[in-house]
């Protein structure tokens, strides 16, 4: 399997699995590995638990991925709100 043109971070850190994914919090909006049928990437979280509710941004379709799949698919953060009031 070859990687496609993913950026190798300087500081060396493995990106294999994300320890951010775990901290994912509601309203978050985060970007996967793999695209939704219509294109996009990109998610926005409706619901943690031991599921992960996300709806897509590209055609607003909802889905619910266990807690495992999700940290597997994740790519990185679009926006994260850790740090909000
Ligand atoms: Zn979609």
């Amino acid at each position: 399997m070859v990687k496609g043109s993913e950026k190798k971070s300087k500081a060396g850190s493995e990106m294999r699995l994300s320890p951010l994914a775990a901290e994912v919090m509601v309203e978050d909006h985060v970007r996967l590995r793999k695209p939704h049928p219509c294109g996009s990437l990109d998610w926005r979280i409706v619901r943690v638990g031991a599921d992960i509710g996300m709806r897509c941004l590209g055609c607003d379709h909802k889905v619910l991925l266990p807690r495992s799949i999700f940290e597997r698919r994740f790519k990185s953060y679009l926006s994260h709100a850790t740090n909000q009031i």
